[in-house]
């Protein structure tokens, strides 16, 4: 039994992580400020003796005794990360510090939550590691970006300077049950407007592209990411290279929920990236990791999930 910490845990995909580690046997310590996170997606693990909540915000630093550490802390959807940018980029920028000098005093492996978004608006297609990426430094989306940027600037020099364990994942857009109905990502939005049959929400002319991975999917890469030998540290890109336009996303609920929603434009978004596929040749290669749920499948179980949440009035933001 390994002792986790997991900053950000009561957010989406830190909650499936916190109750993987859990199954796996793991003693799970759950770091949140409650910002974009839920009580609701941690009140499964609330009575087990080998989890432990501690609302706290990354950008104070913290003291415990860990073997591991994932470092998902920091609000993930547009609207979100936007509603306070310098808050932003102390977390990503000062939590990352904070975490690793956590990992270094304890002799830590740790794992940073990156983004697809390091490669900003790329212009080369699908993204391999080794692209440098095309973002704006002054941008709307840059107190996300550049704040991811510096955080993996910081883990390889903390790996340079002091040997520290680390391990980057890029993640690519990633959807799935517990995302908060008004999380305001594109799958949430879209499942939530077919299911009261309201208008479906394009912005833009809704052929700019993402591919979408299942959460599960990216928790196997996690696990798989963190077990490997120290001396692979990435960054290795986890995501679904099956790719979409935002218009074929749309459709695709409006069916799946045979819904009498109509499609409206909106105005896009400052910098929204025009296209996103990862090249997952190389978690392939080191850590034999490939998605295994496609997109009407993970779709199914969210619309599902999300048909309970509304019968339950739970997951929407609170204040
Ligand atoms: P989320 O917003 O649901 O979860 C983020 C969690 O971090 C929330 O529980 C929030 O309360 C917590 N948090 C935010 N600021 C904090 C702070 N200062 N101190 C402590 N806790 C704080 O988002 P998510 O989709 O679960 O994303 C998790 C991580 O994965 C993020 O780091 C995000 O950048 C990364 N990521 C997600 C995606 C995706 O598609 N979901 C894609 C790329 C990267
Ligand atoms: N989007 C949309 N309608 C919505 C929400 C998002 O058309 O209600 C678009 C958005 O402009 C972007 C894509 O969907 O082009 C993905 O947006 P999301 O915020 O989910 O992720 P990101 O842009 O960070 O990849």
């Amino acid at each position: 039994m390994k002792r986790i910490l997991v900053s950000g845990g009561a957010g989406f995909i830190g909650s499936h992580l916190c109750t993987r580690l859990i199954n796996d046997g793991h003693h799970v310590i759950c770091l949140d400020n409650f910002f974009t996170g839920a009580k609701k997606n941690i009140a499964h693990l609330l009575d087990n003796e080998n989890f432990e909540l501690v609302e706290h915000d990354v950008v104070d630093s913290f003291s415990i005794d860990v073997d591991e550490i994932y470092n998902l802390a920091c609000p993930a959807s547009p609207i979100h990360y936007q509603y306070d940018p310098i808050q932003t980029t102390k977390t990503s920028v000062i939590g990352a510090l904070n975490m690793l000098e956590l990992a270094l005093k304890n002799n830590a492996k740790i794992l940073q939550a990156s983004t697809s978004e390091i490669y900003g608006d790329p212009l080369v297609h699908p993204q391999k590691e080794d692209y440098w990426g095309n973002v704006n430094p002054i941008g709307y989306r840059s107190c996300y970006d550049e704040g991811k940027r510096c955080a993996e600037t910081l883990f390889i020099d903390y790996y340079r300077q002091y040997n520290t364990r680390i391990k980057i994942v890029r993640i690519f857009n990633t959807y799935g049950p517990r995302m908060l109905h008004n999380d305001g990502r594109v799958v949430s939005n879209f499942i939530v407007q077919a299911l009261n049959n309201q208008d479906i929400t394009i912005y833009g002319e809704g052929n700019q592209t993402r591919s979408f991975q299942y959460v599960d999917d990216l928790i196997e890469g996690f696990i798989k990411m963190m077990n490997t030998s120290d001396d692979f540290i990435g960054p290795v890109n986890i995501g679904n290279p099956n790719e979409f336009t935002i218009i074929e996303l749309a459709n695709k609920i409006i069916d799946m929920t045979k819904s009498k929603s109509s499609i409206v434009f909106k105005p896009l978004p400052h910098d929204d990236p025009q296209q996103r596929r990862p090249d997952i040749t190389l978690a392939k290669e080191k850590l034999n990791w490939y998605p295994t749920v496609q997109l009407n499948e993970g779709l199914l179980n969210m619309i599902d999930a999300f048909k309970n949440d509304i019968l339950t009035h739970a997951n929407t933001i609170q204040g």
